[in-house]
């Protein structure tokens, strides 16, 4: 069942919202957090457990340093500072994919702290803090069977895989983000992309968000324009797309605004998200966090990174995805909106590769977000899954450069590649695709079309050189569009002048 909303415009001319987000990122690692179980996706359940991810009595559990690792490059993109002594806590609750009956996590001890980025949207630069990035350990999964909507509610039995259970996790939590107005949905979204994005580019999480490596925890209250008193806020739960983000915050700001505008208190609860209806529903209330009567983990010692350590890691830092993209943007000459279908698009990678190949930015950037971009996308495929190489991309540019084909033939040159006829040279051969060049063979045709109309040459002689037209498109036809248009228009032109 879906709330009462007030229409959006109305909610942000009486409210203002103000957000906080809490990322988990799985991270890549080998082996678990806490032992040597593999973290790899997708096998036999139960298979990858041994007695600390299972939190068999008398199990103690060991930190993967890899985490670690991954931990302080991810606290140093995000212009935190690195603790140099931390522990972590036990975060006290029960849960059945839990076994321990407590969660390793970090409290008021995270291994990087008060940092911040600078989020874009739409022109508009949002700066926003970064209260701790913390590691902890994942839950298993439970699936909920028998009943029709896969949630505890209405299922008969549920079953339970342990293989997730203990997979390094980072959380990256923010300040409150004020300020954002109407855009609060769009500048989440925008933050989760460039953590999406950060995540990739330092290579610690493959970051996906539709495989839960990478979940949102929306939090969002609204209070009055012109008050400073926070409101009662709610968490809307593993929210798993870029574009459900956006959707989930815009329904809770226009479902909260109906109920402070009909008299009623919102409750401080977490919240689901339904995708196919686009609203949210009632979860549970949210526990305060002395709830979980988090205390330091016994069995593990503190973690105490060098500075010479974080220094070397700082090192090793990437380009920042939003500083490449802007870097990129520059040298291709390319303006924000052609940039932004570019990035939508996915196609950064291989238009930068396509480039490098030879290409010209523009003709790089062509190939791919059209021709290539449906192909993409009537095989439900990622760009760079496609059966072309950005090489391969940049060479029939060359060929279209040279001549060899037009634009319409070097879509054929594409799908020959595509069906696996060979690299794009020869696909031409094979296909016999290469624009008629012969002179002889053109001008003959061009005769041929002119003696076929005479009351177009009548017209084009009387100064309608529009008219011309009509005579390249028989030449084309007969050519069976092997020729260069260019070529022939100038060859009409020459024969009646
Ligand atoms: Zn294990
Ligand atoms: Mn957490």
């Amino acid at each position: 069942m879906s709330s009462a909303v007030v229409d959006f415009d109305d909610a942000l001319a009486a409210f203002d919202p103000v957000l906080g987000l809490e990322v988990h990122v799985e991270l890549n690692t080998a082996s678990k957090m806490f032992c040597g179980c593999s973290t790899a996706f997708g096998a036999e359940p139960n298979t990858h457990t041994c007695p600390v991810c299972l939190g068999l009595p008398g199990s103690l559990p060991v930190v993967n340093a890899k985490a670690i690792e991954s931990a302080i490059r991810i606290g140093l993109a995000l212009n935190c500072k690195i603790a140099d002594w931390c522990r972590f806590a036990r975060k006290n609750y029960f849960y059945p994919d839990m076994t321990k009956d407590f969660q390793i996590s970090q409290y008021d001890e995270p291994i990087a702290f008060d940092g911040w980025v600078d989020i874009d949207v739409d022109g508009e630069t949002f700066r926003i803090e970064i209260e701790r990035a913390h590691m902890e350990e994942d839950a298993g999964k439970l699936l909920h069977l028998g009943g029709t909507t896969g949630r505890i509610g209405d299922a008969e039995y549920s079953l339970l895989d342990y293989n997730r259970a203990g997979t390094p996790l980072i959380e990256i939590v923010t300040k409150t983000i004020s300020g954002t107005g109407s855009k609060a949905p769009q500048v989440a979204k925008a933050y989760v992309s460039f953590l999406r994005d950060l995540m990739v580019s330092l290579d610690v999480s493959d970051a996906r968000m539709e495989q839960a490596s990478l979940r949102c925890d929306a939090n969002v209250s609204i209070m009055p324009k012109g008050t400073t008193t926070l409101g009662l806020r709610t968490e809307t739960k593993n929210v798993n797309s870029l574009r459900s983000v956006e959707r989930a915050l815009h329904h809770e700001i226009c479902r909260q605004a109906a109920v402070l505008s009909s008299g009623g208190l919102v409750q401080q609860e977490t919240r689901h998200w339904h995708e196919d209806g686009g609203y949210t529903t009632s979860g549970r209330l949210k526990s305060d966090a002395e709830d979980y009567r988090y205390f330091p983990e016994p069995d593990l010692v503190p973690v105490a990174p060098s500075r010479e350590w974080v220094e070397e890691l700082r090192a090793t830092l990437p380009e920042l995805p939003n500083l490449r993209k802007l870097r990129l943007q520059g040298d291709w000459g390319f303006t924000d909106l052609e940039l932004q279908d570019v990035v939508n698009a996915g196609a950064l990678d291989v238009i930068e590769a396509t480039v490098a190949a030879g290409a010209s930015p523009q003709a790089a950037r062509k190939w791919w977000l059209t021709e290539l971009a449906r192909r993409a996308n009537e095989a439900g495929v990622e760009l760079a899954e496609l059966a072309i190489t950005p090489a391969q991309v940049a060479e029939v540019q060359g060929l279209v450069d040279a001549g060899t084909v037009n634009d319409k033939l070097a879509r054929q040159v594409i799908e020959g590649v595509l069906a696996g006829e060979g690299t794009p040279a020869e696909v031409v051969a094979r296909r016999n695709l290469a624009v008629v060049s012969d002179s002889g063979e053109l001008a003959a045709a061009v005769d041929r079309a002119i003696a076929a109309n005479p009351d177009v040459v009548i017209r084009i002689r009387d100064g309608h050189l529009q008219a011309a037209g009509a005579l390249i498109g028989a030449v084309m036809k007969e050519m069976r569009g092997q020729a260069d248009a260019a070529a022939v228009r100038e060859l009409v032109l020459a024969k009646l002048a």
